[in-house]
């Protein structure tokens, strides 16, 4: 492809950001070469046979399961053994460490990248088919080098993640986020849980570009506009000048962020929480920076990220103490593990599933396993002592699930002699909010989970981006149940937060205010904004407005009427935010 080609995709992040082209998941690259010192050669060496023999352990170790039942040609498994005992792979990999000073994982690329470039030149179908060999195989080995207690590994520059197959959240969480420029994917919704985390970490999102591997090649200058759904590859110098950061922006978010530390109330004097979702202890800085009223949502799961094994207590402890202490007495919401759907950690025995999101996941996972959810619960109860937080369950679909759940908090509770915590439901499955008021009297708190809920409702995944029209959280249909959802909760006084996306963006602050919400969770980059917007809306006009949904039919006048209601209760409020995109 020339210099100045580009491709589209579908706006997943907005914002745009550039960088080298770093293939992630099944493809080599070499966007730069780590070198080392002379002491660290023998290391290097001693860990490429030991990785190389862990490699074909788990190549016959799944050709022995696979047996008679086979479903994948078990050739293909001993053509990846072959590679790996080939004494010209292993020798030049050698070498490139001894002669050039190259790390393990630099040289087994520069290696692999040069049998992929020489196979393709052989011309003959055979030999093209082993290039995709090659990078399974050097992917394979690379693997194993980062599976260790949750380091990420770095980058000398920025770069834009490319992957070749749906978004995870791994993706992320295994680099220095701070060098992550932007994401390009072939497959992603709005809600994944990896475009939740790149947006919360502000990195642009494009999904469903087709032909990536095709236009993009390892270490190629990429600018990403995920606002306008556009990758450029090798951008010439205009379309770079046309892209740089606004001063004015950036100014008046921190305006908004400084003018926010304080509590919201509404014009007619109503105070909402705004409150924020996060996943490590870092995020907790951010929050606090952000003027959070507590948070409403600890993505426990994350804790869980590039590891080799179940974290133990000692390491759960650490990881609640540390975000407790910053909450700074503010309240906090520890959900357990939500384990499942796109969120797999590596070590984790998982069987294979048809469709993730509809099978073992979360409490489903915690009523079987028990012993790894009690290691969580033991030491959230242990770290929590003296703080003000409180316990979210995930995925919960019947009340008797629930009651099994509680109970086992408690159990350990009493066994530890301390007091059981508040215990709340995340309701993110149809069946779950449709009975609600069944729930009421077993539980102390409740959120509404949208980006589950959605899919759920919609029968659309939230990974996939074909099928994100249908993702819709103001779908009539939706937005009714949401509001017979708080009516329930008010006549029982039972306080309802919602944590999903919904709630984090600006458009939907307005309507969601006259539906009921008074405790919001959203990314913590969010809070001022949507502070700023709750202090120009009546409480009053917001519930008067919301009484004509019911008359609305369809998605098309459901959106037209949202426009009308944000210009209403809003004035110039919403369209004067400052975007946080920084093309000019
Ligand atoms: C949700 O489903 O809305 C939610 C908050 O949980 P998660 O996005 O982690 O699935
Ligand atoms: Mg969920």
């Amino acid at each position: 492809m020339n210099k100045g080609s580009k491709l589209t995709g579908i706006s997943v992040v907005s914002g745009w950001g550039a960088g080298k082209a770093y293939f992630v998941g099944r493809a080599v690259q070499q966007a730069s070469a780590v070198t080392i010192s002379r002491q660290e050669v023998g290391n290097e060496v001693i860990r490429f046979g030991e990785i190389r023999e862990q490699a074909k352990k788990d190549y016959r170790q799944l050709i022995e399961e696979m047996g008679d039942r086979a479903p994948l040609d078990t050739s293909i498994l001993n053509i990846y053994e072959h590679i790996l005992d080939d004494p010209a792979f292993i020798g030049q990999v050698v070498e490139t460490i001894t002669t050039r000073l190259y790390d393990l994982e630099s040289s087994i690329r520069i290696v692999s990248d040069d049998f992929i470039k020489r196979f393709e030149s052989a011309g003959t179908s055979y030999f093209k088919e082993r290039c995709s060999d090659m990078v399974e195989v050097c992917e394979k080995l690379v693997s194993y080098l980062y599976q260790d207690n949750g380091r990420a590994r770095s980058f000398i520059e920025p770069v834009v993640l490319v992957v070749l197959r749906t978004f995870t959240p791994t993706d992320i969480l295994a680099y220095d986020k701070s060098k992550i420029e932007a994401v390009v994917t072939t497959s992603g919704g709005k809600t994944s849980h990896a475009a939740i985390l790149a947006r919360s970490y502000s990195i642009p999102v494009i999904s469903g570009v087709r032909n990536l591997k095709e236009y993009i090649h390892p270490g190629d200058q990429l600018l990403v506009d995920a606002t306008n759904s556009t990758v450029y590859i090798r951008p010439s110098a205009s379309v770079l000048g046309k892209y740089k950061r606004s001063e004015g922006v950036e100014q008046q978010l921190a305006h908004l962020k400084k003018k926010w530390c304080r509590p919201v109330y509404t014009k007619d004097g109503v105070k909402i929480d705004v409150l924020a979702n996060i996943s490590l202890p870092d995020d907790v800085d951010e929050a606090v920076e952000h003027g959070a009223d507590g948070i409403g949502l600890v993505r426990t799961e994350y804790l869980l990220s590039n590891r080799k094994e179940m974290p133990s207590e000692d390491v759960h402890y650490a990881y609640y103490k540390e975000i407790l202490a910053k909450s700074n007495g503010k309240p906090c919401v520890i959900r357990l593990m939500d384990i499942g759907g796109d969120k797999i950690p590596q070590f984790f025995e998982m069987p294979s599933e048809f469709n993730p999101f509809m099978g073992w996941r979360a409490i489903r996972i915690f009523l079987e396993r028990k012993d790894i959810f009690a290691t969580q619960i033991r030491a959230i109860l242990k770290a929590g002592e003296g703080y003000n937080y409180s316990i979210m369950v995930p995925m919960v679909t019947t009340l008797q699930e629930w009651l099994a759940a509680k109970e086992i908090i408690g159990n350990i509770a009493a066994e530890m002699g301390l007091s059981m915590p508040k215990c709340g439901v995340l309701f993110e499955v149809p069946l779950s909010i449709l009975e609600m008021n069944t729930f009421m009297k077993e539980i102390d708190f409740a959120s509404i989970g949208t980006n589950d809920l959605i899919q759920y409702l919609s029968a659309a995944d939230r990974n996939n981006s074909k099928v994100n029209y249908l993702y819709n959280p103001v779908e009539p249909a939706f937005l009714r149940i949401i509001r017979s959802a708080f009516r329930t909760a008010n006549d029982n006084g039972m306080p309802l937060s919602i944590c999903g996306e919904m709630a984090g963006n600006p458009s939907h602050t307005a309507l969601l205010i006259g539906l009921g919400l008074r405790k919001f969770s959203v990314m913590p980059r969010n809070i001022p904004l949507i502070k700023e917007l709750i202090a120009n809306i009546s409480l009053a006009e917001a519930s008067e407005s919301i009484s004509h949904i019911d008359a609305i039919e369809t998605t098309e006048a459901m959106t037209k009427w949202l426009k009308n209601i944000n210009k209403r209760l809003l004035g110039d409020a919403l369209t004067k935010l400052p975007s946080t995109d920084a093309l000019l």
